[in-house]
């Protein structure tokens, strides 16, 4: 076996082979473009990045400026687990298009450009994190995916990290103990119950987690039940704040 630094050049060498002989193509469409990693022009337009003004708990878009702490309907009505959840990207028809390949589709290539886009929709929350966990996978979904694109995001946005001592990268240090199936099709309520003591904390990282300040990293928020549960989990085990980062989150017109 190599070492692993040589191991790594060899592949940065792959790629960039591979990246001479192919032309870079859209992230979003396949369509040809300049830089590899980027989308294009159209596409660029066409994705709903997330900006304020947004609830300041959960990061909805408001229509018009309701000053920096205005919360949502639905954060009124019930407070998340969280203390804030950021996102990069609406998730939409658009942006479904980017995350279903890289969820399902072994494309791992795109967690550099969205763990970037991450980074920054979530930079107030990444400078105050101590500790950067991805929602974990079931071993069994883990075994058929071969990855969990959580984790993978989690490592760009620890990398991309500006400050001076950058979170620490905690990849196993939450567990999801219980098969839970799909959580597609469920309602807010039904989620809830199908994840409630679905998560762990890891033994090895027990002891990490009092008074620490956790960023949780996931590719999608629907309606938060699976961050939730996690942030139940890591707040019984003493984490002092649990703040949310995720690719993409659904925004639901507002009622
Ligand atoms: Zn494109
Ligand atoms: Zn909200």
């Amino acid at each position: 076996m190599l070492p692993a630094g040589l191991s790594h050049a060899c592949a940065q060498a792959g790629r960039l082979l591979l990246d001479s002989v192919l032309p870079p193509l859209c992230l979003g469409c396949n369509e040809i473009v300049e830089t590899p990693g980027t989308l294009c022009a159209a596409c660029w337009q066409g994705f709903s990045f997330i900006a304020p003004p947004y609830c300041a708990r959960c990061s909805a878009p408001f229509a018009e400026d309701l000053g920096e702490d205005a919360l949502c309907g639905a954060c009124l009505a019930r407070s998340p687990r969280y203390r804030r959840a950021r996102a990069a990207l609406v998730y939409d028809t658009r942006s479904r298009r980017l995350v279903l390949p890289f969820k399902h589709g072994d494309r791992t290539d795109i967690a550099r450009a969205c763990g970037r886009w991450m980074a920054r929709a979530g930079a107030e929350l990444l400078a105050e994190a101590d500790l950067v966990a991805p929602v974990p996978l079931h071993w069994r979904r883990l075994f058929a995916r071969r990855y969990n694109q959580a984790q993978l995001l989690a490592r760009v946005v620890v990398r991309q990290s500006a400050a001076k001592s950058p979170p620490r990268l905690a990849p196993e240090l939450l567990r999801r103990r219980r098969w839970t199936g799909s959580q597609t099709g469920l309602r807010a309520q039904e989620r809830r119950g199908n994840v409630r003591q679905a998560f762990d904390i890891h033994p090895r990282w027990v002891s990490e987690v009092a008074g620490k300040t956790v960023l949780l990293v996931d590719d999608v928020l629907t309606t938060g039940a699976t961050v939730e549960a996690c942030a139940r989990v890591l707040q019984r085990g003493g984490a002092r704040h649990v703040d949310v980062l995720t690719l993409a989150r659904v925004v639901r017109p507002a009622v």
